[in-house]
C-alpha cells in the first residue's frame, strides 16, 4: 500500500515523502482512512509504529481547509488538541506536527510544565489550530484564560495509558468537561486496561478499536539479552558492554533519580560522553541533554521511565536496563526506544539476584523466557569474579587450613543435618539467607560452599567480622 491511496492532500503527502517514507506502516494504514472517515479511534499501538503519524496526518487533513495566513488571532481558534503525558512526548508529538504539517499555514504551539508560561501564553493569544500540550500545564493556561477550548473537534488522548498511571484522571476530566461535546476523539494507549476502557465508555462515541500489535508484546525487531549481574558489578560490566558490543549511541535506564545521577557521574570519570536526564533536572537542562542525544553529540544517555515514553531517536541501536522496571509494562516501553520503524535493534538487561519479583513479572507480561545468560566477551567477568573470589578463598584459608578442614558439605562427605540457614546482614542493609555449612568439631568456623556467582554476590558480608550463632 503507498500513502498516495490515502486519499491525504499533497501537501502532506509531499511532506511524508520528504521524511523519507515510502509506505504507511499497519497503525498508519489501518487508523489514517477510519479517522479520515470520522470515526472515534482506540489504538491499541505498541511504541515504535508510526502511531503519532497515524493521528497526525489525517488530523492534518482535516484541519486543511482551515488554513489562512491572517494575522487575526480570531481565524486561528484551536481546532486539535493533542494531550501527552510526559513533556517530551510533547515535544516530540509537537516536532512531527511541525514536520508533517510544514507545507501548510496551521499554525501549531506545544504548552508543557518546566519552562516559562509567557512565550506559551503568547503564542495561544496569536492564535493556533493545533496545541499539543500535558494536562498540567494546560489547566494553567485555561485557568490564566490564555486558551479557549470550545472550539475543538478533534481530541487525541496520546499514551492515555501512561496519562492515568501517572495520576492525570482528574485533570482529564476536566480537560474533558470543557470541550465541546461533538467532537472527534482518538486514543492511542499500549493497553487497554479498566481505567482506560471506562474512560472511552464515558467520552468516546462507538470508537473503531484498531490493534496492530499484541498487548504488551515486546517488538520483534529487537533482540533481547539478559545478563546476571550484581550491584556492585553492573557499573563496570556496563562499561564493558558499551565497548564489547561498540555502542556509539545507547539509552541506559535506571530505577531512580539517584542512580541515574551517580551512574552517569561514574561513566563520565569511566571516559564516556555521558548525560542523565530525569525529573529532578530542568526542562531546558532534559531537552539540551535529549538534543545532543539525537544528533548523536553524546554516546550515552542515562535515564529514568520519563524519557521511556515517547523518546524517539531515528535508529537507535541499544537500549540497556541497568536495572529492571519495578512496573513491566515500563521494561516493553524501555525497550521501544530500539527496533522502531522496522529497523532491528539489541536491549539488554542487567539483572541481580534481588530483581527475580520483576524478572518474572516481566516474563509473564511478555510471554517470553528471557533467558538470563553470561556476560559476553568474559574478561570483565571473570575479571570480576576472580577479584572478588581472591578475598574470600584467602579469608577462608586464614580461618581454617585446607589440611585439618572437616568434610562440610553433603558433596565433600559431609551430613547434610549439618547444613543450616543462616542470616547474614549485607552491606547495602538487605539480609540474604545463605547456606552454612556449621562445623560440629571447630567452634565458631563456618564454611560458605556458594557457587562462583553466590560468592560473587555475597562477598561484601563475608569480608564483614563473624556474626553468627554457632550450632550446638
Ligand atoms: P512513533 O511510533 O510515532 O513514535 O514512530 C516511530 C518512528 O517511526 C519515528 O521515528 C517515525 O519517524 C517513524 N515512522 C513513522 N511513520 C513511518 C513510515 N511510514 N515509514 C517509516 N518510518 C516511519
Amino acid at each position: 500500500m503507498s500513502f498516495d491511496s490515502l486519499g491525504l492532500h499533497a501537501e502532506i503527502l509531499r511532506a511524508v515523502l520528504d521524511s523519507g517514507y515510502t509506505e504507511p506502516t499497519p497503525v498508519q494504514a489501518r487508523a489514517i482512512p477510519v479517522v479520515l472517515a470520522g470515526r472515534d479511534v482506540m489504538g491499541g499501538a505498541q511504541t515504535g509504529t508510526g502511531k503519532t503519524a497515524a493521528f497526525t496526518l489525517p488530523m492534518l487533513h482535516k484541519l486543511q481547509p482551515y488554513a489562512n495566513t491572517s494575522a487575526s488571532p480570531a481565524r486561528h481558534p484551536v481546532r486539535a488538541l493533542i494531550l501527552t503525558p510526559t513533556r517530551e512526548l510533547c515535544d516530540q508529538v509537537f516536532a512531527s506536527v511541525t514536520t508533517y504539517g510544514k507545507y501548510l499555514p496551521l499554525r501549531a504551539t506545544a504548552v508543557f510544565g518546566g519552562v516559562d508560561m509567557k512565550p506559551q501564553t503568547e503564542s495561544l493569544r496569536r492564535g493556533s489550530e493545533i496545541v499539543v500540550a500535558t494536562p498540567g500545564r494546560l489547566l494553567d493556561h485555561v485557568q490564566a484564560k490564555s486558551i479557549d477550548l470550545s472550539q475543538v473537534e478533534i481530541l487525541v488522548l496520546d499514551e492515555a495509558d501512561r496519562m492515568l498511571d501517572m495520576g492525570f484522571i482528574l485533570d482529564i476530566r476536566r480537560i474533558l468537561s470543557l470541550l465541546p461535546a461533538h467532537r472527534q476523539t482518538l486514543l492511542f494507549s499500549a493497553t487497554f486496561a479498566p481505567e482506560i476502557k471506562k474512560l472511552s465508555e464515558d467520552f468516546m462515541r462507538n470508537p473503531e478499536l484498531i490493534e496492530v500489535a499484541r498487548r504488551n508484546a515486546t517488538n520483534e525487531s529487537v533482540t533481547q539479552y539478559l545478563h546476571a549481574a550484581e550491584p556492585a558489578v553492573k557499573r563496570r560490566v556496563l562499561a564493558h558492554l558499551i565497548r564489547h558490543h561498540d555502542m556509539q549511541q545507547v539509552i541506559v535506564f535506571t530505577r531512580t533519580k539517584l542512580m541515574a545521577e551517580r551512574l552517569s557521574r561514574e561513566l563520565k570519570r569511566d571516559g564516556f560522553n555521558c548525560e542523565a536526564i530525569h525529573g529532578d533536572r530542568t526542562q531546558q537542562s532534559r531537552l539540551e541533554t535529549l538534543a545532543a542525544f539525537k544528533d548523536g553529540s553524546l554516546r550515552v544517555l542515562v535515564a529514568t521511565d520519563v524519557a521511556a515514553r515517547g523518546l524517539d531517536v531515528t535508529e537507535l541501536p541499544f537500549v540497556v536496563n541497568f536495572e529492571l522496571p519495578t512496573n513491566a509494562e515500563d521494561y516493553v516501553h524501555r525497550i521501544g526506544r530500539t527496533g522502531r520503524a522496522g529497523a532491528t535493534g539489541i536491549a539488554i538487561s542487567l539483572v541481580g539476584a534481588d530483581e527475580d519479583k520483576s524478572l518474572c513479572q516481566i516474563r509473564k507480561l511478555t510471554g517470553k523466557a528471557l533467558e538470563v545468560t553470561a556476560v559476553p566477551g568474559e574478561p570483565a567477568q571473570r575479571e570480576n569474579r576472580e577479584s572478588r573470589e581472591r578475598p574470600v578463598r584467602e579469608y577462608r584459608e586464614s580461618r581454617e587450613p585446607r589440611a585439618e578442614r572437616e568434610p562440610r558439605t553433603p558433596r565433600e562427605g559431609g551430613r547434610r543435618s549439618d547444613i543450616h540457614q543462616v542470616e547474614t546482614p549485607l552491606v547495602e542493609g538487605r539480609r540474604t539467607n545463605h547456606s552454612a555449612a556449621l562445623g560440629g568439631r571447630v567452634a565458631g568456623a563456618i564454611t560458605h560452599f556458594h557457587r562462583a556467582r553466590d560468592v560473587a554476590r555475597e562477598l561484601p558480608a563475608l569480608l564483614l567480622p563473624p556474626r553468627y550463632t554457632v550450632s550446638k
